[in-house]
């Protein structure tokens, strides 16, 4: 147990009952954790020395080490300790219409595409259940605080803060049941997306698991050659396998996947790599989310111009491809993705 969010009720039950306490204490506990997204603080119909006691012995396990803010307030990055251990970044994004959650399921990763601050620093830990399902219940209490040119409600969750959430996939996958159990957090399962690199063993397991959790694989670039330099598991699944299982995950839940794209220049944002996706895209019936590159340390690479994003977008419009430009929230506060590299720390 490293937070209290990785115990089961059955777990909190028996722990609170050991201490002679009546079973209906863990319920009530268990209530305020995950659907108030309550403190042992704010639990007040609690006895203050079960209080104690809780944070004591099962601690909610997340401390806030540092926080930046952006965009009039309405992007916040966090530096998190989760579990007293595992140091990580959560960022939480405002807009007129919702308010959304960037969460981390790995502290750094080994995938090690070039041009991600995660990658750069490569693996240090997997996030336990806990941990993970932690960042959630903690961004629907932060949410509250967010301007009032915010909904103020947590809505929605993406698995792209820092880590390869199919390299993760036990603890994921746990976390997401948690969340989407009605009993627990109660979040929409349609709410939830999870980012790959293309790890396609966890595409298909994901489908059997979670059928209604969204789908955004990075893809980068449409060529074998090109996208093996970028993106380094292209190696173990390249493009026509990772096709396969995107059409396999489509084809069982009838929905439509995203196809990520940071936008290097002369890179990948040549219309030869357009003309490439274009075919792909349209297959699989994707959404492509082209993000302008964000600088990270380790890649001297600049991002692309807007006359060549222009141009990328005129290609994949012209073949008649879903296409959107993403914003670059949280830049000046290294919170836009791929920049989650514990920079506030110093860690
Ligand atoms: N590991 C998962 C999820 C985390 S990364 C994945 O790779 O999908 C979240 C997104 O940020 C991915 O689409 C990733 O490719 C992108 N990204 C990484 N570094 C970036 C950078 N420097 N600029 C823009 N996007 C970046
Ligand atoms: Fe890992 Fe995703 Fe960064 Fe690649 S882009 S190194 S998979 S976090």
């Amino acid at each position: 147990m490293r937070t209290a969010y990785d115990l089961s009720l059955e777990d909190l039950t028996a722990r609170v009952t050991g201490w002679g306490e009546p079973a209906y204490r863990a319920k009530q506990v268990w209530r305020q954790l995950w659907q108030r997204a309550a403190t042992y603080d704010e639990m007040t119909d609690l006895p203050p020395a079960l209080r104690e006691r809780l944070a004591e012995e099962v601690p909610l396990g997340v401390e806030v080490l540092d926080e930046r803010t952006s965009d009039r307030g309405a992007t916040r990055k966090s530096l998190l300790r989760l579990g007293g251990e595992h140091v990580i970044e959560t960022v939480l994004m405002g807009y007129p219409d919702r308010v959304t959650v960037c969460i981390s399921s790995q502290s750094g990763c080994a995938m090690g595409c070039t041009f991600c601050a995660t990658g750069q620093m490569g693996l240090r830990n997997n996030l336990t259940t806990g941990e993970i399902a932690a960042q959630v219940v903690w961004a629907r209490r932060e949410a509250a605080r967010l301007p009032p040119t915010t909904p103020q409600r947590l809505g929605n969750v993406v698995f792209m803060g820092m880590g390869e959430p199919l390299a993760n996939e036990r603890h994921v996958f746990a976390a997401i049941e948690r969340l989407t159990d009605r009993a627990s957090f109660g979040l929409g399962a349609r709410h939830i997306t999870v980012s790959t690199v293309g790890l396609v063993p966890g595409i298909a397991h994901l489908t059997t698991a979670h059928p209604q959790v969204g789908l955004a694989v990075s893809f980068h670039a449409a060529s074998d050659e090109l996208r093996s330099s970028l993106v380094p598991p292209n190696d173990l699944y390249p493009l026509a396998v990772l096709e396969e299982a995107m059409a396999a995950w489509r084809a069982a839940t009838h929905r439509r996947p995203s196809i990520e794209w940071a936008m290097i220049d002369r890179v990948n944002d040549t219309e030869e790599q357009a003309t490439l996706l274009a075919p792909i895209a349209r297959r699989l019936g994707a959404h492509v989310n082209l993000i302008p590159l964000n600088p990270t340390p380790g890649y001297p690479v600049v991002g692309s111009s807007r006359g060549r994003i222009r141009r990328f977008v005129d290609v994949l419009e012209c073949a008649r491809v879903n296409v959107t430009v993403r914003d670059t929230r949280g830049r000046s506060i290294d919170a836009a993705c791929g920049q989650l590299a514990l920079s506030a720390s110093g860690a």
